[in-house]
């Protein structure tokens, strides 16, 4: 007899919502965390009054009726709309881009006046089928906009050319022709009050817990634990590596309370010359009003990533999406374990695509 129906391996968003649908339908469930903490990526701490978010600044939004339906059963979420600000030397701007940031970056009025200079930068370039990151920026907003908001910013976080990153990942920004800093275009947003690490908490009720618990180390003694195996750390790193390493995008976070009520005025501010070490400061306060005294900003900085290193942002060009592929049909063979989430499936996943994985695949096991 095993002793739990599922050994899970990752107490974040897609490992805790299966445990939770898991546990639900009467399955026993253990779920293992090398780090000190649960909640992955998505974990909040509170200090000073503010929900700090530990591992990068992160807003809820989704188009799906049930995955926010789903969550909002674990909290209530406030009515916070990101809106960030990019600082490009001592020029603002408002993102995502809209009529604001085109207003301010051509002195002019009308969306008539920002398609046609925009179609006119395009026509200058010749791109006809965007191949790459840069094509495709240059192709959707033309050349001011991409030398100052997006070539440097993208080359920081992703430490490679635009030319060298697929068109995918600009696609994640909504461009538009009116007035409206949103920066998501989703139907629903928010942010959890109380914080994040709390919805996981719930999430996991029911469920065994351990953390500092590796994977690598605590299956040598338990082989046997469980019956099957929710894996949502790294897919390649399960496989010992035998096809190659998958290549990820560090994050470091230098985080600072201050003794002032409002430091940068607004929750996410975004740094998109090149020559400022940072990518974004973010004041953590901003998400949710809180009327700490003081503040705390955290300074984000991407860096290189090596074997051993927190993996944080898949790098999805076609080497690496080959050598996913590989490790896919690899996994295909072990019928007993499940691979999922951001690390599991190598995806840029949002939450919401984490929750709507995650339900989907305990349903297809519990069918
Ligand atoms: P994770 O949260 O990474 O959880 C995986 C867990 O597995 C980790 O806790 C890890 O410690 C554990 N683990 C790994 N290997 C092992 C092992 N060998 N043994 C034991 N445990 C192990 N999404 C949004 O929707 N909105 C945002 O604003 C947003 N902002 C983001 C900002 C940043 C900087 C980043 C990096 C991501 C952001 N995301 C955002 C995405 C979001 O973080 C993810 O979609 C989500 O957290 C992924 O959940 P997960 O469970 O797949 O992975
Ligand atoms: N981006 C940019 N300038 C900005 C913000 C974003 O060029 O000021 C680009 C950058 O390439 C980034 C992509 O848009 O990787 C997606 O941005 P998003 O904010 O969705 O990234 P995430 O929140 O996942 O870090």
């Amino acid at each position: 007899m095993k002793k739990y129906d599922y050994l899970i391996v990752g107490a974040g968003l897609f490992g805790a919502v299966f445990a939770h649908e898991a546990t639900k339908a009467g399955k026993s469930c253990l779920v293992i965390d090398k780090r000190p903490n649960i909640a992955g990526n998505i974990y909040t701490e509170k200090q000073e009054n503010i929900n700090v978010h530990k591992y990068g600044a992160h807003i809820f939004h989704t188009s799906d009726k049930e995955v926010w339906d789903y969550v909002n059963q674990f909290c209530e979420f406030n009515n916070y709309i990101n809106s960030p600000v990019a600082i490009y030397k001592d020029e603002l701007y408002n993102l995502p881009f809209n009529m604001n940031t085109f207003s301010r970056m051509w002195n002019i009025k009308t969306p008539a006046e920002a398609a046609a200079i925009i179609a006119a930068q395009k026509a200058e370039l010749g791109i006809t089928e965007p191949k790459n990151l840069e094509e495709q920026a240059l192709s959707l907003v033309g050349t001011d906009v991409y030398e100052k908001l997006i070539k440097g910013y993208t080359q920081k976080q992703w430490g490679r050319p635009c030319t060298e990153l697929p068109a995918f990942i600009i696609k994640r920004l909504p461009l538009r022709f009116t007035y409206d800093n949103n920066y998501f275009n989703d139907r629903y947003q928010g942010i959890p009050i109380g914080g994040y690490t709390a919805i996981v908490e719930k999430l996991l009720e029911g469920s065994d817990v351990m953390l500092s618990t590796d994977y690598f180390e605590f299956i040598k003694e338990n082989a046997d634990i469980a019956s099957k195996t929710v894996y949502t750390g790294e897919i390649d790193k399960f496989y010992g590596y035998e096809f190659g390493a998958l290549e990820w995008r560090a994050v470091r976070f230098e985080t600072e309370t201050i003794d002032m009520e409002n430091y940068q005025g607004n929750a996410v501010v975004n740094y998109t010359e090149a020559e400022v070490p940072y990518t974004r400061i973010i004041e953590h306060k901003h998400f949710e009003h809180s009327d700490s005294p003081k503040t705390i900003i955290s300074r984000e900085y991407s860096s290189e990533w090596k074997i051993g290193d927190d993996p944080y942002y898949p790098i999805n060009n076609d080497r690496n999406n080959e050598l996913y592929q590989r490790y896919y049909e690899r996994s295909k063979e072990d019928k007993d374990v499940i691979f999922g989430g951001r690390l599991g499936t190598y995806k840029y996943y949002d939450m919401d695509k984490v929750v709507r994985a995650a339900l989907d695949a305990v349903r297809a096991e519990l069918a």
